[in-house]
């Protein structure tokens, strides 16, 4: 058997992906929501220890008129109202582009275990492509980071936003 041909045709297992693929579509959706306002379509969702959804964001720049309007903030602080305090430790923070300094910044002060994002952002993402905040060994919190998750649907509505601009 031709081994390459087969790897094509059946869908290749990922076990770290695959847990957050619901998740990411939740974000997804509060993405696709946000170019009513002229928002650029970026969303995330905050997930509880359980994997229940205890927060939601998306990007609010142009609706609230607030430059710290971003999906992962937004996601974070009704997160935080949910649990009743400001430590979300045991929670996920999944969104659908890699985050910026300021996120990732908000990332770490929130104490979630872990980010999952799914299109890698190269000009300005602070997860791995221009800067690695959220694992930087002089802060005394690192969340595990899983990135690429849907990252081609993620990538996708953004590159559609823009061409449609
Ligand atoms: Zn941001």
């Amino acid at each position: 058997m031709n081994e390459a041909v087969h790897a094509c045709a059946v869908p290749v297992h990922d076990p770290v992906r695959e847990p957050w693929l619901a998740a990411m579509r939740a974000a997804l959706a509060e993405a696709a929501a946000a170019p009513a306002t002229g928002d650029v379509p970026v969303g995330a969702v905050v997930l509880d220890r359980d994997g229940s959804v205890i927060g939601r964001g998306r990007n609010e720049r142009e609706a609230t008129g607030d430059p710290t309007g971003h999906a992962e903030v937004l996601a974070i602080r009704e997160a935080a109202r949910a649990v009743g305090e400001w430590r979300l430790s045991g929670c996920t923070l999944v969104v659908t582009l890699e985050p910026c300094t300021m996120c990732a910044g908000a990332i770490v002060l929130s104490r979630v275990d872990r980010v999952v994002y799914g299109a890698a952002d190269e000009k300005a993402g602070a997860a791995g492509s221009l800067w690695d905040v959220v694992r930087d060994r002089r802060l005394n919190h690192r969340p595990e980071v899983i990135s690429g998750v849907l990252g081609d649907e993620c990538a996708e509505l953004l590159t559609r936003f823009f061409r449609d601009r």
